[in-house]
């Protein structure tokens, strides 16, 4: 296991599409070793999600898991290690919900995002099965976040005002109180 380098914005692979992994290859001690890494490596950012292309890997697999009574997503859950390959999400609910996202690859940086606030979300676990998840809130925009990463896509081409786009100490200082926060 190791904790790997977390790749920023302006590196080219955050802006590929990852391959599918496919099903047979789950198992494989390479698909395994590279969950420990990111595991690993997201648990030494105080992360809560990281996606396989954020340490260089351009692959459909990202990883998500929320800790017990995060003080800073007060009324989350503690939820498991969610563990998600080739997802695909379909957008039950058009009604937009904000976040000012954070993210392990745009350090230090704090920008308002709007998502559709229900989704379903279509995968594969660790061990090849199929899992559909409906989820709304604030699981609803990590994943959508999470699942930008493994198609190229950052949160700042989802911003679409230029003036909530900020450091974060001018983010706590000026505009923690205007909605809801999350950090991958
Ligand atoms: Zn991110």
């Amino acid at each position: 296991m190791a904790i790997r380098k977390i790749i920023r914005m302006g590196h080219p692979v955050l802006r590929k599409e990852g391959k599918k992994v496919p099903i047979k290859n789950i198992k494989s001690p390479e698909i395994v070793s590279l969950i420990k890494d990111m595991h690993e490596t997201m648990k030494s950012s105080d992360g809560i999600g990281l996606a396989a292309p954020q340490i260089g890997e351009s692959l459909q697999l990202a990883i998500i898991e929320i800790p017990e009574d995060s003080p800073r997503y007060p009324g989350t859950k503690k939820s498991d290690l969610l563990i998600i390959f080739n997802p695909k999400v379909t957008i039950l609910d058009k009604k937009n919900q904000g976040y000012w996202e954070g993210c392990l690859s745009l350090p230090g940086l704090r920008g308002y995002v709007e998502r559709p606030r229900k989704i379903r979300v279509d995968f594969l676990n660790e061990n090849g099965e199929e899992v559909s998840l409906k989820l709304e809130g604030f699981l609803s925009t990590v994943f959508q976040h999470e699942i930008d990463h493994l198609n190229g896509k950052l949160y700042v081409d989802r911003m679409k005002d230029p003036k909530k786009f900020s450091y974060t100490e001018e983010y706590d200082k000026y505009h923690s109180d205007e909605g809801e926060n999350f950090s991958e």
